[in-house]
């Protein structure tokens, strides 16, 4: 083989480098996709299954959900604590807007009192 032959299959050996790359890029994100899609699949299955025969069919998983579950329910006090009590949403773009401000955060409008 010539250099320019070298070159070519050099240069061709490259690009099917970059494919494999970009191909398995794709894969990575699809196979991601699905295993969140499965993930979501199971929490719905797990919802339906504590909705209808209680906690306890989760067995070790109930404790640990039962748990989680008083965890959320603590830090949503605190963080309202911290927020104060339940603000007013904005007239113009909806957000929240604690109490104490007069001006939406978000997109600047006059909070009216
Ligand atoms: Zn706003």
């Amino acid at each position: 083989m010539g250099f320019f032959d070298d070159l070519k299959a050099t240069a061709k050996s490259e690009m099917e480098g970059v494919k494999k790359n970009v191909k398995a890029v794709q894969l990575q994100s699809e196979l991601n996709d699905l295993k969140r899609e499965e993930t979501e699949i199971y929490a719905t299955i797990g919802r339906q299954a504590v909705a209808e025969k209680g906690v306890e069919v989760l067995g070790d998983a109930g404790v640990k959900l039962l748990d989680v579950q008083e965890r959320i329910l603590k830090k949503e006090a605190e963080l309202s604590e911290i927020k104060g009590p339940a603000g007013k949403v904005c007239p113009n773009c909806g957000a929240e807007v604690a109490c104490d401000m007069k001006f939406c955060g978000n997109c600047g409008a006059k909070i009216v009192e």
